[in-house]
């Protein structure tokens, strides 16, 4: 059957600035790194795109290697958008990056302008695209020079295959560092992809301040990490989770310390009307540092539940008292 996208589509979603740019993006935003790719069902991944452009997700992040096999969700994603999507282009922002090892020999992964052009191009190829809206530099290189690497994101965007830039994965300094010759490129970084999460908050002690001071905008990555923030593994590991797929989250990440906290924080959440999801979804977007929280999801039901966390975004400094005191036991 002809997909049509919800009427209501915009009813309720909040939609916030990447830092102080022109563009706006929903409060939780869909990656397809998992779940997506050629050994994942078609209809189960098209139903997850419907549905989130029916809750006002806009955004969709994907990567050259996301799969298995590596570029089959970028695949899927054009697929999608060709067979239901296409005329509604201009509502979506459509991301990719490159970084990670996608090809044999010295120009398959990494931060050359050799790797970066040619793996943007074949991305253009798999998903039907002219250009992307967001195109980021995956991961830090260590033996590239950062003016190369961000030239080539400079010429990206002069030549139309990305609207917007960004980078993802990279520490403080090297972000602040990277902002700056952008900046002088003449080509404003638009937002950072940094891992974030009541289990992780690294981006806490300097990231989030570089971004904050040089109108950068963030978007949260593995916010519920990667499953563990939810009651998916109160009593064991399910059989279609993705700690039993054991690539990506290993079962032996899923300790009984962290389900000890879910468990506490699981009781907060209830206090507040919640589910577990939905508070630590409102809790790495509370006080509007972070511009989006790109969640993951294997079914519909997990999106409607996720989206359902914008109903309560705020927290009384009691709340997060006690969130603080559970997270640091
Ligand atoms: P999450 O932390 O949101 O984890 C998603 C997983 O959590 C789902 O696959 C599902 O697990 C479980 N889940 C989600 N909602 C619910 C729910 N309501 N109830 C129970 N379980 C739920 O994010 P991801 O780790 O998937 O990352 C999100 C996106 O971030 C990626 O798709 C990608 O776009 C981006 N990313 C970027 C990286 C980078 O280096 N820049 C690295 C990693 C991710 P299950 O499958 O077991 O049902």
């Amino acid at each position: 059957m002809a997909y049509q996208p919800s009427k209501e589509r915009y009813a309720s979603m909040k939609y916030n600035r990447a830092g102080k740019s022109g563009l706006k993006l929903p409060a939780l935003s869909l990656g397809l790194w998992h779940n997506f790719g050629g050994i994942d069902t078609l209809e189960n991944a098209r139903s997850m795109i419907h549905r989130s452009f029916d809750l006002g997700i806009t955004h969709f992040d994907l990567a050259n290697n996301y799969g298995p096999p590596p570029g089959s969700a970028e695949e899927t994603f054009g697929q999608v958008l060709k067979q239901d999507l296409a005329a509604y282009r201009d509502e979506l922002i459509i991301s990719t990056k490159a970084g990670y090892y996608m090809w044999e020999g010295p120009y398959g992964e990494w931060g050359s302008k050799k790797y970066l052009v040619s793996s943007l191009d074949q991305s253009l190829k798999r998903m039907g695209l002219d250009y992307v809206d967001i195109f980021y530099h995956h991961r830090p290189d260590p033996d590239t020079p950062l003016e190369e690497t961000m030239a080539a994101l400079d010429l990206i965007v002069r030549q139309g295959k990305a609207l917007y830039v960004g980078i993802s994965n990279y520490q403080a300094d090297q972000a602040a560092e990277a902002i700056r010759i952008l900046k002088e490129l003449g080509t404003p970084m638009l937002i950072h992809q940094p891992v974030y999460s009541m289990f992780n908050r690294w981006v806490e002690d300097a990231l989030l301040d570089v971004l904050e001071e040089n109108g950068v905008g963030s978007i949260a990555f593995s916010p519920l990490a990667q499953g563990m923030l939810t009651n998916r593994y109160l009593d064991g590991i399910p059989s279609d989770s993705r700690a039993s797929r054991g690539h990506f989250l290993k079962e032996t990440d899923v300790t009984e310390q962290r389900i000890a906290k879910v468990r506490k924080l699981n009781e907060i959440a209830q206090e507040r009307g919640q589910t577990m999801v939905q508070l630590a979804l409102a809790w790495v977007l509370r006080g509007g540092r972070v511009t989006s929280a790109l969640i993951g999801a294997s079914r519909v039901s997990q999106i409607e539940e996720n989206v359902a966390a914008l109903n309560n975004l705020d927290f009384t400094a009691e709340e997060l008292e006690r969130i603080e005191a559970i997270l640091k036991d």
